[in-house]
C-alpha cells in the first residue's frame, strides 16, 4: 500500500477477509475493485460539474475509465461492470443518483 491512509466505508479488517478468502476461491469483481483501490492503482484524474476522469491499472494495462454523459464507461474489454469501474464507484458517485428520490 502506497501510504496507510483508509478509505472511507472500507473496514480494512473485512478486506483483509475477503482477500484471504479470494486465495481459495476465485476472485470476484467487487473483491477485486476494492483491492485495486487500496492497492493504489485507481487515479482520480479529475471531476468537473457531472464529469469524472479517471485511471485505474489492471491486467497489465492502464485503463481510462469516468463517468460521462450520464453514463459509467472503462475503455477495458469487460463486457460487464468491471473491477475498475468497481474500484472508483467506491470512492466517487454518479452525480444523478438520487435525482428521482
Ligand atoms: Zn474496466
Amino acid at each position: 500500500m502506497p501510504n496507510g491512509n483508509l478509505v472511507a466505508g472500507i473496514d480494512p479488517a473485512s478486506v483483509g477477509l475477503e482477500l484471504r478468502l479470494g486465495r481459495l476461491s476465485r476472485e470476484n469483481v467487487e473483491t477485486k475493485g476494492r483491492r485495486y483501490l487500496l492497492e493504489g492503482r485507481l487515479i482520480v484524474r479529475e471531476v468537473i460539474g457531472d464529469r469524472i476522469r479517471a485511471t485505474c491499472r489492471g491486467s497489465g494495462s492502464t485503463w481510462r475509465l469516468g463517468f460521462l454523459n450520464d453514463r459509467w464507461y472503462c475503455e477495458c474489454p469487460a463486457r460487464t461492470r468491471c473491477s475498475h469501474l468497481v474500484a472508483l464507484q467506491l470512492v466517487t458517485q454518479d452525480p444523478y443518483s438520487g435525482r428521482d428520490e
